[in-house]
């Protein structure tokens, strides 16, 4: 197919379907942002389950759209991955996270960063010598990054995510997978590859009140996680009920409202410094 509109690729090839006039502009608008210090670096600290202390950070991305104000990443992030903008979109949230906590380090505090990957981001890029770059500029621990990928992320093309996965593992940066539970071959996935976490998706942890199911299903991943010599998060934690119950399953890590909502990159090391006050 004819995907091109005046040199640039508006339509992937791969892409389900066309945009409406709305999502072509948001399209033609995001191009435009992206390099224009319009994504906006969101925080969501991740807390030890066993001693509450804060070890990490998610990072979540916005946009500050210059009309429509802040709009969430689950409306822009499918448009950018189906319109050629994810790579660039990627490596911008990755510099601004690499930065932060490379300075958070620089100033005492050493706090892990994650950042979400898109299926499409893993191949067709040299991701593994981009982020070998970035830390070396940014003077950040390989070990202070983590990466989260969902299962379905490693299903389009499975041999070329081992090979990147193994690339980066070498570097000695953190692999996490995403929305465990929620996607196939999660077992074969495990065994396969270098991975350091597990992510437990929040639809089962929120059903852990209640739903004797999703703790069953919570309490299987924490065993198997664990077993396999991985560290379990938990996210999706909004009350002090579920982070016990989490706690006595031996999960690791915890993440959710009850801790903190995702907040302003900026605004982490003072909300850091009140919590361990508190
Ligand atoms: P995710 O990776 O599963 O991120 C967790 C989402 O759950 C975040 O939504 C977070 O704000 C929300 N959340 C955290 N704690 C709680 C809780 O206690 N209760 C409830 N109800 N929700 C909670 P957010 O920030 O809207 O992000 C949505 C999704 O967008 C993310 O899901 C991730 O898949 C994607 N995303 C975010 N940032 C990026 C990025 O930089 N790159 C890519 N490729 N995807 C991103
Ligand atoms: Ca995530
Ligand atoms: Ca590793
Ligand atoms: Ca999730």
């Amino acid at each position: 197919a004819k995907n091109t509109h005046r040199g640039t690729a508006v339509f992937d090839p791969a892409g389900p379907a066309p945009e409406s006039p709305a999502q072509l502009a948001l399209v033609g608008e995001l191009r435009a942002g992206l390099g224009r210090d319009e994504l906006r670096l969101y925080v969501q600290p991740k807390a030890d389950a066993r001693t509450g202390e804060v070890v990490g950070v998610e990072a979540l991305v916005r946009w500050q759209h210059p009309r429509h104000g802040l709009i969430m990443p689950d409306e822009f992030i499918p448009i950018a991955e189906r319109n050629g903008l994810i790579n660039a979109l990627t490596a911008e949230v990755l510099d601004l996270a690499v930065t932060a906590a490379a300075g958070w380090a620089a100033a005492g505090n050493p706090v892990s960063i994650a950042v979400n990957l898109s299926a499409r981001s893993l191949l067709g890029t040299d991701l593994a010598g981009e982020v070998d770059a970035l830390l070396a500029a940014r003077q950040l621990p390989a070990g202070l990054l983590t990466l989260e990928l969902t299962e379905s992320s490693m299903m389009t093309d499975p041999r070329g995510v081992a090979a990147l996965l193994a690339q980066l593992n070498g570097m000695g940066v953190r692999l996490s997978i995403d929305d465990f539970g929620t996607g196939y071959s999660s077992l074969s996935t495990l065994r396969r590859l270098p991975l350091d976490e597990i992510k437990i998706d929040r639809s089962f942890v929120m059903g852990l009140e209640g739903n004797a199911d999703d703790e069953t299903i919570v309490r299987s991943v924490v065993d198997l996680g664990l077993n396999l010599g991985l560290h379990v998060v938990a996210e999706g934690v909004e009350n002090e009920r579920i982070w016990r119950i989490l706690r006595q399953m031996g999960c690791t890590l915890i993440q959710g409202y009850y801790l903190s909502r995702p907040i302003p990159v900026g605004d982490f090391p003072g909300w850091l410094s009140h919590y361990r006050e508190t």
